[in-house]
């Protein structure tokens, strides 16, 4: 990100990314920090090409986004990116295995390669005797791998993750930051995490602070609690 501005229009504008600079490499672990409202889902949200930004540049792999014809965009996010959000955002009425198969559905794969695909993600989650279960008969962090195993399921290179462990208790929380780490150490997943939590932050490999819409220049490294 290249001095990214992005403002909510209303009745009083509200001008919430002021000049964000942000370097992310591929296979970085990262996590971003900050206070409630001061910017984190927004800056998220851009970067995982599901909001548009006032000026600046954003590029992946060297690409402009804002270039992008919107179809582009669309496609671009589909294939280089998955999404993990702190309520899981899975379909109630759908059990575990047609919501990890979701998005291949989306790219018109058969039902037959769609749940096979669904099958092997969620035995990597260690989910595989949950797989006929609704979200409702599933505990948080078995909902929360669900949704990983759904965010993994068209093979993206990018892993945004906004408060994963917000719902979760502090061990159910370590073992979602496992599934993490195994992500991007063994897969070579690129993944950003917005936490509140400063032991899902220690165990990521950077930790990047935003202050009312502004990045913190790098003071201290990560002290692990
Ligand atoms: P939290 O830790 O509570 O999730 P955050 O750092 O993720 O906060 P954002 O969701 O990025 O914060 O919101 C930043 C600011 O922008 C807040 O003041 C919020 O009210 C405002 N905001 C967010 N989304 C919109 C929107 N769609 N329209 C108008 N204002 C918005
Ligand atoms: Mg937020």
């Amino acid at each position: 990100l290249r001095d990214v501005n992005k403002t909510y229009d209303g009745a009083v504008p509200l001008h919430v990314l002021k000049g964000i600079n942000l370097d992310v490499f591929k296979g970085e672990l990262v996590s971003i920090m900050g206070a409630s409202g001061s910017g984190k889902s927004t800056l998220l949200n851009i970067l995982g090409i599901l909001d548009n930004y006032d000026s600046g540049e954003y590029y992946i792999d060297g690409k402009l986004i804002k270039d992008l014809s919107e179809n582009r965009a669309a496609e671009y996010r589909n294939r280089m990116i998955g999404f993990v959000f702190q309520s899981f955002n899975l379909i109630n009425y759908k059990n575990a295995v047609e919501n990890v198969a979701l998005p291949l559905f989306y790219q018109g794969v058969s039902r037959k390669k769609r749940n096979k695909l669904a099958m092997e993600q969620l035995e990597k989650m260690g989910l595989a005797d949950r797989a006929h279960h609704l979200p409702g008969e599933l505990s948080g962090g078995q909902k929360q791998r669900v949704a990983i195993a759904r965010a993994m399921i068209t093979n993206p290179s990018i892993i945004l993750a906004d408060e994963p462990t917000g719902a979760l208790d502090s061990k159910t929380s370590h073992d979602v930051m496992g599934i993490f780490r195994e992500l991007n150490e063994v897969d070579g997943k690129t993944i950003i995490i917005v936490t509140h939590d400063p032991g899902v932050a220690a165990q990521t490999n950077r930790l990047i602070r935003i202050s009312d819409g502004v990045i913190v220049p790098e003071s201290s490294p990560i002290v692990i609690p």
